[in-house]
């Protein structure tokens, strides 16, 4: 249980607690499944053989009637230690079987026993697992060690936050809060204990989040990006394909009072699919470029790479300025002019994957990245970057997954942030529309449809680890089965996969950029940037098997055009009540922060972000997701208490500084690499 100290232990929280003080009549007990304590006496004891093993059974009685006792495993030690007649006091969960009550393995407790030990109303129940209760260390046991250290240490914890503070929100002391998540003497006093931890807890992430900011900001030089140069003013005036949008033009704004100054820039930039923060990025560039400075892109996936170094030339083509692409599949010879070029400065913006953070690939001097999807990478990779240059460079991270309020602010607190919450103007909203598998003839004729009006369409398969080759035979056979339905030489269908070649997959993927193909049937390699106006219908197989976050990505490959666009999920007509919610949510909305929202309910916030590498989300007792009040409070105290002393010298920080310099103790230096 992750219990190696006498802290871990004091630390180890109850997750539920019932109520004790009242005792049930066995002719008082209900049909089902309550929790219920009783006293009676155990009159009769046998054990009766079953197909796997045998189980015991004891009859227990009180003046109202009688049940059974019932042990599936342990029943020789059980059998051995029970007294017959006398009263003891059980608790446990009651099962009924027509009108006959039982309850399986219950706590008992001999009624001497009981009226000597210290305890209060409402009992812990402690987070346990199947063998630790196999091994005999149940809930008692555990309540008797939390008892036996609180002896030992009389009850006394040390204060970790300031007078100030615990006055000015009415907090309990830290003591009164330990004592009462463990043995809270009323349900008002457990509310206050638990809000008490819950705020410490969330007001020291918030302390360190906001430290790394303000350290960040003072301390961390950067390049300043004095001056809005040629570069930038003559795309900006001659060669903009089209007028950028308020949100953008704000980001934009940030993003040039952020690199102006001499501090590192270190900003996230959020905005939905299709919100067009490529132009953003490469306005972005053409700054660093106007002050001598190279830039960088990276994209998580090669096909998206080559996205992004296609629309950049594009837009670039009038202008004398180099642009490459580097990748993994980038031959020798490139490779050499690559290196070479970029250590001599030549080079001025270079586009790729992770091919781009090898200790080969040298810059001269690089002023920018700008990450997209940063999802994918790893912080370890973006240290990576960092490392390449005297002072770090300006740092961009694009994201199309829209995190939650709540999130951002645990775990990107120290992170500025932009959104882009507009789409550009014309975008129809795309119609999302849940189908059966039995419907999959009619989806088969809308299809035809579509591409009768001239439109492309895409069939996407999800890919798991776990079940890959099924996964794979299943991308097969609905290939074999489109290829039937929509035959050659009329129609003409591309397919990518993972296990494709990187040269193959691009070739298909141009075949459908370029309109040559009208189906294009992938697994979720297409999931990220691809930008293919002219495709209008998205259909996902076995929707129920991705999450809603890939859910929305994927929906986001159509609606770039001017035509009205569609995305159809098909399911198995079977669903979990998550996978329901899931469907029924991409159906509902569009809105990208209102389904991360949702995807934060249903998967919680680790898995939803992979951040278990910063530790910060493993919270012990507050819920970022149920606890919005509370971590806003503590991030404001948090701000306030850093704007008045920001290095916590003050005495009456003392307690803060302390435990502080406890929790931060052993921290590497990815500290400072957002
Ligand atoms: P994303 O944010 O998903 O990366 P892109 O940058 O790929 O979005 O932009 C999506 C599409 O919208 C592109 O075809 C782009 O040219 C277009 N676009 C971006 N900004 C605007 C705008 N202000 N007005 C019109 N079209 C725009
Ligand atoms: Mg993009």
């Amino acid at each position: 249980m992750g219990i190696f100290t006498y802290a871990d232990l004091a630390n180890f929280f109850p997750n539920r607690y019932i109520d004790r003080t009242q005792f049930f009549k066995i002719n008082q007990l209900q049909t089902n499944n309550s929790e219920v304590q009783i006293i009676g006496r155990i009159t009769s004891l046998k054990t009766v053989q079953q197909k796997r093993g045998s189980r015991l059974v004891a009859t227990f009685a009180d003046d109202t009637g009688s049940m059974e006792l019932v042990w599936f495993r342990g029943a020789k030690w059980i059998k051995d230690s029970i007294k017959l007649n006398i009263p003891y006091v059980i608790f446990g969960r009651v099962n009924s079987y027509i009108g006959f009550f039982s309850m399986p393995h219950p706590e008992m407790e001999l009624v001497k026993e009981y009226k000597k030990s210290l305890r209060t109303a409402m009992q812990p129940v402690y987070p346990s697992t199947e063998l630790l209760g196999n091994r005999g260390i149940s809930n008692r046991v555990m309540q008797k060690l939390i008892q036996t250290l609180y002896v030992e240490i009389k009850g006394d914890f040390q204060e970790t936050l300031s007078d100030i503070i615990i006055e000015q929100l009415q907090l309990l002391s830290k003591s009164e809060a330990m004592f009462n998540i463990h043995f809270p003497k009323n349900q008002q006093l457990l509310t206050k204990a638990r809000n008490r931890l819950k705020f410490e807890e969330l007001f020291f992430i918030q302390l360190q989040l906001i430290r790394k900011k303000i350290i960040r900001k003072s301390k961390i030089k950067g390049y300043a990006f004095e001056k809005i140069g040629d570069h930038f003013n003559d795309f900006y005036n001659n060669n903009l394909p089209f007028d950028l949008t308020n949100a953008q033009k704000n980001v934009l704004k940030e993003i040039r009072k952020d690199v102006a100054n001499a501090v590192q820039m270190n900003r996230l930039l959020q905005g939905d699919v299709g919100s067009g923060k490529t132009i953003v990025a490469v306005l972005s560039m053409l700054i660093a470029l106007d002050n001598g400075f190279q830039a960088a892109f990276i994209a998580p996936t090669e096909i998206l790479a080559t996205q992004h170094y296609n629309a950049v030339n594009e837009l670039l083509h009038d202008m004398k300025i180099s642009v490459k692409l580097l990748t993994g599949s980038s031959k020798t010879a490139m490779r050499k002019v690559i290196h070479k070029t970029l250590e001599n400065g030549e080079l001025q913006i270079l586009i790729g994957t992770h091919a781009l953070l090898e200790d080969k690939v040298k810059f001269k001097n690089l002023g920018l990245v700008i990450i997209d999807e940063q999802h994918r990478f790893g912080v370890a990779q973006r240290a990576k970057m960092w490392m390449k240059n005297v002072l770090p460079p300006h740092v961009l991270v694009m994201t199309a997954t829209p995190i939650p309020r709540t999130l951002a602010m645990s775990v990107y607190g120290d992170l500025d942030i932009s959104v882009i919450d507009e789409l550009p103007p014309g975008r129809k909203s795309i119609k999302t529309l849940h189908r059966y598998d039995k419907n999959r003839l009619g989806v088969f004729k809308f299809i035809k449809d579509e591409i009768t009006k001239g439109r492309q369409v895409y069939v996407v398969y999800p890919l798991i680890k776990e079940s890959e080759k099924m996964d794979y035979k299943d991308l097969m056979d609905g290939y074999e089965s489109i290829v039937r339905e929509f035959p050659l030489p009329k129609y003409q269908i591309s397919i990518v996969h993972g296990k494709m070649k990187p040269a193959d997959k691009e070739y298909e993927m141009q075949r459908f950029i370029k309109g040559e193909t009208q189906i294009m049937v992938a697994t979720t390699v297409i999931e990220v940037g691809v930008d293919v106006p002219n495709a209008s219908v998205m259909i996902v197989e076995s929707a129920e098997r991705f999450g809603l976050s890939q859910l929305h990505q994927l929906r986001g490959r159509v609606g770039r055009g001017a035509d009205q666009s569609y995305c159809i999920l098909m399911s198995s007509f079977k669903l979990s009540d998550n996978a329901k919610i899931r469907i029924n949510t991409m159906v509902k909305t569009s809105d990208g922060f209102e389904i991360s929202e949702v995807d934060l309910k249903l998967r919680g916030p680790g898995d939803l972000m992979g951040t278990q590498q910063s530790g910060i989300l493993n919270l012990k007792i507050a819920d970022i997701v149920k606890d919005t009040a509370i971590l806003q409070k503590a991030r404001e105290i948090a701000i306030e208490t850093l704007n008045k002393d920001n290095n916590l010298s003050l005495p009456e920080n003392k307690n803060i500084l302390y435990t502080y310099q406890m929790i931060t103790k052993n921290r590497a230096i990815w500290a400072n690499i957002s």
